[in-house]
């Protein structure tokens, strides 16, 4: 039986055939577009706050919301940090992260295996001693729960016996092969061998998910190309320790867009290491951002703004285009109800008059402000045409209201849409 899939967008593979694994209504699969997810860093025993960052990263557009659990009071809080969430009308899907004690968290605690909407299993930390009874006893709560598990292999605890045994048969071999190539094999083996045990206990083939995360980008091409070849189970992406910063951002892409521009990948997770204090939902964006940038999904409208150079020395521009980005970005949580199709919009801010006139032209709506010793004035296009010249203190302001007008006009309401 063939598998639908997703169309690929322009110069892309075709998505590789899976099967679809729902995870609380929301399908994980080939012929679902690729998920975007997130995982919390608060205490899950403290529920106020994870259910105030699980709805801050769903309201950045996290589709699944993952939580560590990992001892008994986290265990103890997860009904509760459901209940909140309801409470707040969200109905996101929530991942219980388990490492070592999963077992006997989620045997303990029947209302938090109920709570949650699929369960995490890395096969290298569920135990060294009963490691497939552990595995066997989480796998059965999953069955019982009907609920979907991802098998999460890591580089960084992969299963060490599995690893040995591979590495001795290895070096006894006539030929033996690269210890790197071994290392990947071992990680898929392990999640595979997992997958098909989860499947002999009873857990169905429609419930499995699978990743294979590394920290290096070579190797997490080389990784996920070799498991997409061998099964036909969702694969979740993502680059593990990404890091801080420009470094994570870019490590995490460069690594995600080679695989999805493949077709391989079913949903994606970018884990940045946030600044102290800093924004949590900046991966749900560079996730959305690696998606939207390859034409595979749109979230919110695109602003085109030039770099700046010598003939922008003022940073009004600059504040210009993050104000536009800013209010772009706070705007969708109504404008995507209310304005069907407005994640489709481009906007260009542009710095000068030597390209900004053109890729104000190319986009729905651009402006092109004044460089240094140019005339103060900032024409706007809209639908490629010159509609009015700014001047003056209220550019932005008055930009602001233009753009407000364009969406309203043209991307309509869907009730008014449904009378015209
Ligand atoms: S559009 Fe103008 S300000 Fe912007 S980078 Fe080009 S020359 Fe510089």
């Amino acid at each position: 039986m063939s598998l639908p899939t997703v169309g690929a967008p322009g110069p892309f593979a075709p998505r590789r055939p899976s099967v679809t694994a729902f995870v609380r209504g929301v399908g994980v699969g080939a012929s679902h577009p690729v998920v975007v997810q997130s995982m919390t860093n608060t205490d899950t025993a403290d529920a106020a706050a994870t259910a105030l960052q699980v709805a801050a990263l769903h309201r950045a557009g996290s589709q699944i919301v993952r939580v560590t659990v990992n001892n008994d009071e986290a265990a103890a809080a997860v009904p509760e940090l459901r209940a909140r969430l309801d409470d707040m009308g969200l109905d996101v899907p929530l991942v219980g992260d388990f490492h070592y004690n999963g077992h006997l968290l989620l045997t303990k605690y029947p209302a938090c295996a109920a709570a949650l909407d699929k369960y995490r299993i890395n096969p290298g930390n569920v135990g060294t001693r009963h490691r497939d009874a552990n595995f066997t006893q989480i796998v059965q709560v999953a069955i019982d729960h009907a609920k979907p598990v991802r098998i999460g292999v890591n580089w960084g605890s992969l299963d060490q016996d599995l690893l040995t045994q591979m590495m001795n048969a290895n070096a006894s071999s006539a030929a033996p092969r690269d210890a790197k190539d071994v290392y990947i094999e071992a990680m898929l083996e392990s999640a595979l061998r997992s997958a098909a045990l989860a499947e002999e206990v009873g857990l169905p083939h429609d419930r499995i998910l699978i990743s294979a995360k590394v920290s290096v980008v070579a190797d997490l091409v080389e990784v996920y190309r070799r498991l997409a070849r061998r099964c036909d189970y969702p694969l979740h992406l993502g680059l593990t320790e990404a890091g801080m910063g420009a470094k994570g951002i870019v490590a995490s892409t460069a690594g995600l867009a080679i695989l999805l521009g493949e077709g391989i990948g079913d949903t994606i997770r970018v884990s940045l290491t946030p600044k102290p204090g800093g924004d949590r939902s900046e991966e749900v964006f560079v996730a959305q951002q690696i998606l939207q940038s390859l034409g595979m999904r749109s979230f919110a409208p695109q602003v085109t703004a030039c770099p700046g150079c010598g003939r922008t020395t003022s940073t009004f521009f600059q504040h210009m285009a993050e104000d536009i980005q800013t209010y772009l970005r706070e705007q969708m949580p109504v404008w995507k109800q209310s304005h069907p199709g407005v994640v489709e919009m481009k906007v260009a801010v542009m710095g000068c008059v030597v390209n900004g006139p053109g890729e104000s032209k190319h986009a729905n709506i651009g402006i092109s402000l004044p460089g240094t010793f140019e005339e103060p004035k900032a024409p706007v296009y809209v639908d490629g045409k010159l509609l009015t010249t700014l001047k003056g203190d209220r550019i932005v302001a008055e930009f602001l209201e233009i753009l407000d007008a364009y969406v309203a006009r043209t991307y309509a309401p869907a009730e008014s849409a449904a009378l015209v």
